[in-house]
């Protein structure tokens, strides 16, 4: 492997230490723990540890955080009105509904329904537009913590050519927002399962973003030798959780790629909590 490691674990140690050492202060001064609530809808497995995680990652920095769990059975409307509860509840902070949602749940309208203020994922339809205007109020936990580690490493988006794999409203297009910021200045493009000859694409990258959701669908020989790999994609093979791309072969052209497990994952959570203490500052 020649391609640098980055490793999402130390980076996103790092992010949570600051986020400690933060929230003491801002608890110690203003006498408020920072509070997130967590909404988890049916017995996904998948989210289940997802959320387990983050509620241990709140309680290790200081932060508060409580599991509102519903039945598979729960309704839309009890649904929203759990969030309509934790929207008016002056002790919450940030608010999290875990998605997926059982099926014959509709995740848009309960999105657009968490007080902005509150909405720490950065789903929120005023937030994204906050974010893509260059003034954002909470960014997107996971193209955040992408941002985060390239900034980390040293590794200067100006000028560059970014592409993303996947346009999904959580990752794929935020990401591409993020890239093309001022500031960030990448030269972006999107690409989706209607991208013709997807592979051509790849190959013009000097940062390649994976958000697919395919297990080694960037294989190594789409990677330009040098260019730096970025893998969202979380995939279960065989009870292995697997990336979006071929690791190994990508490692051999790649300048530096993430790992998965143990790179963007982490970045996530850190991301989520400071995002829980950025809103408990600005309800002062
Ligand atoms: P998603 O909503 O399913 O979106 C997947 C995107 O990939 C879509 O835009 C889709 O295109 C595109 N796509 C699917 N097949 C394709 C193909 N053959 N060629 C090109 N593009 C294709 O998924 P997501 O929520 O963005 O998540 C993506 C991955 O990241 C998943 O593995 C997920 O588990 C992981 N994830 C990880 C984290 C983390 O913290 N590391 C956070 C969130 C998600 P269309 O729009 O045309 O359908």
């Amino acid at each position: 492997m020649s391609a640098k490691l980055i490793d999402g674990k130390l980076i996103s140690a790092s992010v949570r230490q600051q986020v400690t050492d933060d929230t003491a202060a801002f608890t110690a001064e203003t006498g408020v723990t920072p509070h997130l609530a967590a909404v988890l809808v049916g017995d996904d497995p998948a989210s289940q540890v997802y959320v387990r995680n983050k509620e241990r990652a709140c309680g290790k920095c200081g932060l508060k955080s409580t599991l509102h769990r519903l039945s598979d059975q729960t309704t839309q409307q009890q649904l929203m009105d759990l969030v309509a509860e934790l929207n008016a509840d002056e002790s919450v902070h940030g608010i999290l509904v875990q998605l997926p949602l059982p099926k014959h749940l509709d995740s848009t309208p309960v999105l657009d329904s968490i007080r902005p203020s509150k909405d720490v994922d950065g789903f929120h339809p005023e937030n994204v537009g906050l974010m893509l205007q260059g003034r954002p109020r909470f960014l997107p936990c996971t193209p955040h913590g992408v941002m985060k580690m390239l900034e980390h490493e040293n590794i200067d988006t100006a000028g560059k050519h970014a592409v993303v794999i996947g346009r999904s409203d959580i990752v794929g297009k935020p990401m591409a927002g993020l890239l093309v910021q001022k500031g960030a200045d990448a030269t972006v493009t999107i690409c989706h399962s209607r991208t013709t000859d997807i592979a051509a694409v790849i190959r013009q990258a000097d940062i390649v973003v994976a958000a697919v959701g395919i297990p080694e669908f960037v294989k190594g020989d789409m990677i330009k030798p040098g260019a730096v790999a970025i893998d969202v994609g979380i995939n279960r093979v065989n009870d292995k959780l697997v990336g979006d791309v071929e690791f190994s072969a990508a490692a051999e052209r790649a300048s530096a790629i993430t790992p998965v497990p143990g790179g963007v994952g982490p970045m996530t959570i850190a991301m989520l909590l400071r995002n829980t203490l950025e809103a408990a500052k600005q309800s002062l």
